[in-house]
């Protein structure tokens, strides 16, 4: 991940662990995102619960980089609505 944007100089870290945030985004993504393809397994198939929430995991692992790279921009934004700063 770049420092800085290249396009407008936006500064992406604004301080020390500044991601944990999108980690509280992500993981409710994640959650939504798992929740919803296990119902859609399980409503379509004649698995158990426990499998369709099993499959559906293995199934979310290579959206992550996708879910991480989205949680990041989302609190970005979050970040500079509640607290514009200066940098
Ligand atoms: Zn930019």
């Amino acid at each position: 991940m770049f420092a800085y944007c290249p396009e407008c100089g936006l500064r992406y870290e604004r301080e020390q662990g500044y991601f944990l945030g999108a980690m509280y985004i992500s993981y409710g993504l994640a959650l939504i995102t798992i929740a919803a393809l296990s119902a859609l397994l399980w409503a379509s198939s004649s698995w158990s619960i426990e499998r369709a929430i099993a499959i559906a995991s293995l199934l979310f692992l290579p959206l992550v980089p996708l879910l991480v790279t989205a949680s990041r921009v989302l609190w970005i934004h979050l970040d500079r609505r509640l607290d514009p700063g200066a940098d």
